[in-house]
């Protein structure tokens, strides 16, 4: 399939889940067969895939956890490519924090959808709207929206069984207009960031294996240029606490995407210098000096802790067919996080997914049972001796007999109808 991935160099190349759906597009078949056909036996090769194929409505596939990953190597194999980390964050793993890094759900400039649309470009979804602290669009100073501007559908996951580029995952709508509806004032802060992000994007966008400076040394760096080396001196001029500085210093946490632009922002540092150069123009640097919010993840943290709570509810309700790391990926943190904060939820939900598991593998083996005896019963009426494979085959299985059970069930059934042959010899 030849399907280029939009605008290849600068920092608004497209994200992974978006080249997914124009892959869908042009195949004329809806995303959610695309999915079960091309991309879930990929994903899930060399491993038994869950019965049912949903679209996995979690997890961010152009973050830089465990989805991505899977993403990434399931599409870079179906479009014949090599290169298609660039198409998510997975670069900036040693560089940025992950936490709230990513947004688990959609958001767009509309303005930006319209121009691809009627200048006849591609339209596509840019890797940059998935960056949370991303906000408005820097090329036409509107605010990203986040909500259908006809349904009212919020918080869009990125696919859907007929999902589209571009269009709502609600109502199927375009989203497109060229004058959104209110445009609020929007600071310079927002405006710079958004460039920056673009800026930072563009470093990983170009080549697939780009070697990105990691986020301590990058702050090291940055200390050491344009604070004296002083985490308290840092720290007031970032807004951020001597304390903090120094653990993102040392490395006990990757530090976020917010530090190195306030830094940019205050120092004049280009992101190319911050993560790829590491060489810093001190001198020309007569910079602002700006009053930042004191930056804490304490109301992330908040908001994160009820999302936590709300979605390990949901999760449970739902009689644990998500597991804790289905969970995790959901809010785009690691399992570890979930189990250390919401200890009792995320036991209750692990022995409640695991009895589900429990139930799809028995549900599994007695649909197959059924299948296998029901082909074994009309094999014998016409006098055919099936192989072991066929019968597989015929079940819905690829031939393998991978699972113990499997070979059971065909010994037992074949043992049956050999018995009954015998059985009718006889009489
Ligand atoms: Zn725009
Ligand atoms: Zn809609």
């Amino acid at each position: 399939m030849d399907v280029k991935m939009a605008s290849e160099v600068g920092g608004r190349g497209e994200q992974l889940s978006s080249l997914a759906l124009r892959c869908a597009e042009r195949l004329s078949v809806p995303f959610g067969a695309f999915y079960r056909e091309l991309v879930a036996p990929r994903i899930y090769e060399g491993r038994s895939m869950p019965d049912a194929r949903r679209i996995p409505s979690h997890g961010t596939v152009d973050g830089m956890l465990q989805a991505a990953d899977m993403w990434v190597k399931a599409m870079n194999s179906l479009l014949n490519r090599s290169d298609l980390r660039r198409a998510t964050l997975l670069s900036w793993r040693q560089s940025l924090g992950p936490r709230a890094l990513v947004r688990t759900h959609r958001a767009w400039c509309p303005v930006c959808l319209h121009e691809f649309a009627s200048h006849g470009r591609a339209v596509y979804e840019p890797l940059v709207w998935r960056v949370s602290d991303v906000v408005v669009c820097p090329y036409h100073c509107v605010r990203l929206e986040v909500q259908c501007p006809y349904c009212g559908r919020g918080r869009q996951p990125s696919f859907g069984a007929f999902a589209r580029v571009g269009c709502c995952r609600g109502c199927g709508k375009w989203l497109g207009r060229l004058i959104p509806d209110e445009s609020t004032s929007i600071g310079e802060l927002d405006m710079f960031f958004s460039s920056a992000a673009e800026d930072a994007l563009s470093l990983s966008n170009v080549s697939d294996d780009i070697d990105l400076i990691s986020s301590d040394v990058a702050v090291c760096a940055l200390r050491e240029v344009f604070f004296c080396g002083s985490s308290a001196q840092m720290g007031r001029a970032l807004g951020l606490l001597q304390r903090q500085v120094g653990f993102f210093a040392d490395g006990t946490y990757p530090a976020p995407l917010q530090l190195f632009v306030r830094a940019s922002y205050a120092t004049g540092a280009t992101m190319e210098q911050i993560f790829v150069t590491n060489k810093f123009d001190a001198e020309g640097s007569a910079r602002k000096k700006p009053h930042f919010e004191i930056y804490r993840s304490g109301l992330r943290r908040r908001q994160l802790a009820s999302d936590l709570v709300m979605r390990l509810n949901d999760a449970l309700a739902d009689e644990g067919k998500l597991s804790v790391g289905a969970v995790a990926e959901g809010l785009n943190i690691t399992a570890t996080t979930v189990w250390r904060r919401e200890r009792e939820l995320a036991s209750r939900l692990a022995r409640m997914h695991a009895e589900f598991m429990g139930r799809e593998a028995q549900a599994q083996k007695e649909k197959y049972q059924a299948k296998v005896n029901a082909f074994m019963t009309a094999c014998a009426t016409r006098g055919i001796t099936p192989t072991r494979t066929q019968v597989d085959v015929e079940c819905g299985g690829d031939g393998r007999i991978s699972s113990y059970w499997k070979r059971e069930i065909i010994k037992a059934a074949m043992a049956r109808v050999l018995l009954l042959a015998q059985g009718t010899k006889t009489q």
